[in-house]
């Protein structure tokens, strides 16, 4: 069996990485306040490995070695195992209570990605990668063993490429090599989970140019490598009280800065080395599989809203009235548009060289915008039915203190059918999910994470073959060239 237990992974984080949170390095990430929240959190994923009611679904038998293995790592073939790992992603969320495990799901669209482009690589270069991901695809597999991908660059100036830039550390980039490997500089940021895994895949961001043969790289490395450091953010952080914060005291995930302080990568972890023609094509692959794990994990928190929006509706009492069915409705197709959208990309899905599935780039890239460019609408549409109490209502401590207690109970009823202290729930759930920090920290995750707006936009736009629609025009206009 090639599965470990949640207990063993979160031993295998206590390995010494060079981890700073507010101001101090961290000794211990598994035992920490704050990150031991996203750790517990991540380790969902291996508990329903081992759970008989999922194990079907989150477990696979590799075909090469018939180990059972964790799903994450079975190369999609066709539609159904793209809807099966929809599938696994859509129920780790719910496990999760609407925020996904993500430390396999990113680290595994990257080695697909990885497989595609190390083959163009191999036939239109002569070079040897494609080797190299498949036996890095088949160690990770073995040891069960989790991963983030960082690909987004610090950047600098947007306005410049990575060779023009103030200093030549904005993109991650080659600095020497040996006879052994080479040696990285630079930093990726906004890197979901490096704090919680194993393994640190590294991809570039952007398409280049032959001046940035520097910047065109990829590899991995393991999570406390020498030099390689992790800044992790504190926003969105965890809240004291579970009675306020039922979803994020429990689950969260955590971003950082991962520096590249002239860290080495040995040959075997390095999947593209100056190969600059192939970074944006490795880049954008790599957005194909990952925006369909985005559109994966986003129905559960779209599914709390309908619950949450249905129920809040019954305790005010206003369940009957026609502008509150219209945004239930409204919520409703937000939810189900999404998840019809992502199931249509499976199921459209081609099938590329060395045998991978993509799904449908079009109808993901339409489908992560759609649920982007609507996100905000739909937290309002569930402010609105649940009311000011959301940023106004009394503390825990005040529902706990038997003198302010009965008052509570008395002034802050609803309709009779739900009682003062479930409604006050449902207040606590919405302001967590949608006006406290954590609520804030999901509004700029929908607009940026996975890609900006303009990117799916653009996407669309470049695969979307206008040519039918124009000579359809022509025909219909009586237009003769
Ligand atoms: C919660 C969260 C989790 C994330 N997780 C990961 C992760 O695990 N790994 C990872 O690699 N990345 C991750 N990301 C990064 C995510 O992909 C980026 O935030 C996104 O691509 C936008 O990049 P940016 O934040 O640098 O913003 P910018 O690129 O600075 O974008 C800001 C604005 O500028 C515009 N813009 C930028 N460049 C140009 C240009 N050249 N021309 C015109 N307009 C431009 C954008 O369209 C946007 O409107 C995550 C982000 C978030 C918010």
């Amino acid at each position: 069996m090639a599965l470990r237990s949640a207990e063993q992974y979160i031993e295998s984080l206590r390995d010494g990485r060079t981890v700073y949170y507010r101001g101090e390095q961290v000794k211990d990430v598994t035992t920490h306040p704050d990150i031991r929240v996203a750790i517990e959190h991540a380790a969902g994923d291996y508990q329903l490995a081992e759970d008989p009611r999922y194990k079907d679904l989150m477990t696979y038998q590799d075909p090469e070695t018939g180990e059972i293995s964790s799903r994450y790592f079975k190369i999609p073939r066709n539609a159904e195992d793209l809807l099966k790992r929809h599938e696994m992603i859509l129920t780790g969320t719910r496990a999760g209570h609407g925020v996904v495990p993500i430390i396999k799901e990113i680290g595994t669209d990257a080695i697909f990605a990885l497989y595609i482009i190390a083959k163009k690589m191999d036939d239109q270069l002569g070079s040897h990668y494609f080797e190299r991901v498949q036996k890095y695809h088949q160690y990770c597999r073995q040891n069960d063993l989790s991963m983030a991908t960082a690909q987004t660059d610090v950047k600098g100036d947007r306005g410049l490429r990575p060779s023009e830039q103030e200093h030549p550390d904005y993109y991650v980039r080659i600095v020497d090599e040996t006879k052994d490997g080479i040696i990285v500089r630079g930093a990726k940021v906004h890197t979901t989970s490096a704090v919680a895994v194993n393994e640190i895949l590294v991809i570039p961001t952007r398409a280049l140019g032959e001046g940035d043969k520097n910047y065109a790289v990829a590899f991995a490395i393991p999570a406390n490598t020498k030099g390689l450091k992790m800044i992790v953010s504190p926003f969105g952080s965890v809240p004291p009280s579970d009675f306020h914060h039922p979803v994020s005291t429990h689950h969260r995930l955590m971003e950082s800065l991962t520096i590249f302080d002239d860290v080495f990568v040995p040959w075997e972890r390095v999947f593209m080395k100056g190969e600059w023609q192939f970074a944006g094509p490795l880049a954008t692959t790599f957005v194909q599989f990952h925006r369909f794990t985005a559109i994966s994990y986003k129905p559960p928190l779209c599914e709390l809203f309908v619950g949450a929006a249905e129920l809040m509706a019954e305790a005010n009492g206003v369940k009957k009235a026609s502008h509150i069915r219209e945004k239930i409705t409204q919520l409703i197709s937000y939810t189900e548009t999404v998840r019809a959208l992502t199931r249509a990309s499976a199921y459209e899905c081609r099938v590329v060289d060395p045998g991978i599935a993509v799904p449908d780039t079009i109808i993901t890239n339409i489908a992560k915008y759609y649920f982007a460019s609507h996100y905000h609408q739909a937290v309002s549409w569930l402010q609105d039915i649940a009311g000011g109490l959301l940023v106004t209502g009394p503390s825990e401590e005040d529902w706990l203190n038997p003198e302010t207690r009965p008052y509570i109970q008395k002034y802050l009823g609803g309709a009779k059918e739900i009682s003062t202290e479930n409604r006050l729930k449902l207040f606590n759930l919405i302001r967590d999910l949608t006006a406290s920090d954590f609520g804030g920290y999901h509004e700029v995750l929908a607009i940026h994470a996975e890609g900006s707006l303009e990117a799916q936009k653009i996407t669309i736009y470049r695969e979307y073959d206008t040519k039918p629609c124009i000579e359809f025009v022509k025909r219909v206009a009586q237009i003769r060239d």
